[in-house]
């Protein structure tokens, strides 16, 4: 069976759901191995392990898309496959112009057929969905957060230590400052099993700290519609849709978000979809598994204490 790499990619010290997604599809494809940046540590190695990756490859992190490059050149895989964030698809997308290879981006479903790897995306904003097969060279693939849920198949993996490739990488960019992202507790947008978001019908920015307490009670990532963003009342990285990111939770909470067709091309893959909006004609009704018409200045803060009441409930 040929090897399907996949670039595992670390979430502090462990490493992100993503990635196990992708090991998850990798094992439809081939034999899964994963790719780690540096050295991978026993506790790392144990679950990619536990989630079929046969070989746990340290690349030096010097340069990744060498690194990789010369660890394809070496395996020859079926396939690579990358998560579909930023880092993932800047290194997919040089990886395949030094492998001279096809790239599939943003899939939402990897399969095997006959001929190789089969890739659905969703296109012209979520409206059809795309079957694609790479015609040259070896597939690289990135693939949205939570296209699958995670299996476990445990084996124990080989760990092999791949020799730097030779080339020192020339610096093409100076850092010149970093800045921490300000840590909120909350779970990341794209990969988030619960997801708030809220739109204009918040009417102010004070409003929109509803959403924060809202999530706050839920476990939940917040996120926005484009028109919250633009108006400042929270951050451009939130903003979920065509132009933002795409989120797939197992429950999407929509709240004064009037349904556009370029926000629900970045949520209509949410899992349940619940939208609290004051407009019954609202075309995110048209989307929502459940739905509450009314004002969300009233329903909100009914909504949290509910949660609140429920899970104290839960706990004593
Ligand atoms: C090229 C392009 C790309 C775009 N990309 C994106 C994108 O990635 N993401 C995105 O979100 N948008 C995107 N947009 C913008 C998109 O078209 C919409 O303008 C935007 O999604 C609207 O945001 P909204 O639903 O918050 O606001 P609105 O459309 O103004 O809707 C507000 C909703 O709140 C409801 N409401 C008002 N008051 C209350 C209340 N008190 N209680 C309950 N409900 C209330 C209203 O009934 C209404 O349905 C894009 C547009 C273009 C042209």
């Amino acid at each position: 069976m040929r090897t399907v790499l996949v670039l595992a990619e670390p979430d502090g010290a462990a490493v992100r759901k993503a990635t196990l997604e992708l090991l998850t599809l990798a094992r439809r494809l081939g034999e899964p191995a994963a790719v780690v940046l540096g050295d991978a540590g026993a506790e790392l190695v144990a679950v990619l392990g536990r989630h079929g990756a046969t070989t746990v490859y340290e690349v030096p992190p010097a340069d990744p898309v060498a690194a990789m490059t010369d660890l394809a050149a070496r395996v020859s895989p079926a396939a690579v496959l990358l998560e579909s964030g930023a880092a993932g698809k800047e290194i997919a997308a040089r990886l395949a112009v030094r492998l001279d290879a096809g790239i599939l981006t943003d899939a939402v479903d990897v399969t095997a057929g006959p001929d190789g790897p089969v890739v659905t995306q969703s296109v012209l904003a979520g409206a059809w969905l795309a079957e694609s097969q790479v015609c040259r060279g070896t597939p690289v693939i990135t693939v949205r957060p939570n296209t699958v849920t995670p299996q476990e198949m445990p084996v124990e993996p080989v760990v092999t230590a791949v020799p730097s490739p030779g080339v020192a990488p020339v610096p093409a960019a100076r850092v010149v400052s970093r800045e921490p992202k300000t840590a909120t507790g909350r779970p990341d947008l794209a990969g988030a099993n619960v997801v708030v978001a809220g739109g204009r019908g918040f009417g102010s920015a004070e409003a929109f700290t509803l959403l924060d307490r809202l999530a706050d009670e839920l476990g939940a990532a917040v996120g926005a519609s484009r028109a919250a963003t633009d108006l400042g009342w929270c951050p451009h990285q939130l903003q979920i849709g065509q132009t933002g990111t795409t989120v797939a939770p197992q429950l999407y909470l929509a709240v004064g978000i009037s349904g556009a067709i370029q926000h629900r091309a970045g949520m209509q893959g949410s899992h349940t979809i619940v939208a609290i909006n004051k407009d019954p004609k609202a075309p995110i009704f048209q989307i929502a598994d459940f739905g509450v018409v009314g004002d969300l200045h009233r329903v909100v803060p009914a909504l949290i204490d509910e949660v609140r009441e429920r899970r104290g409930g839960m706990s004593s």
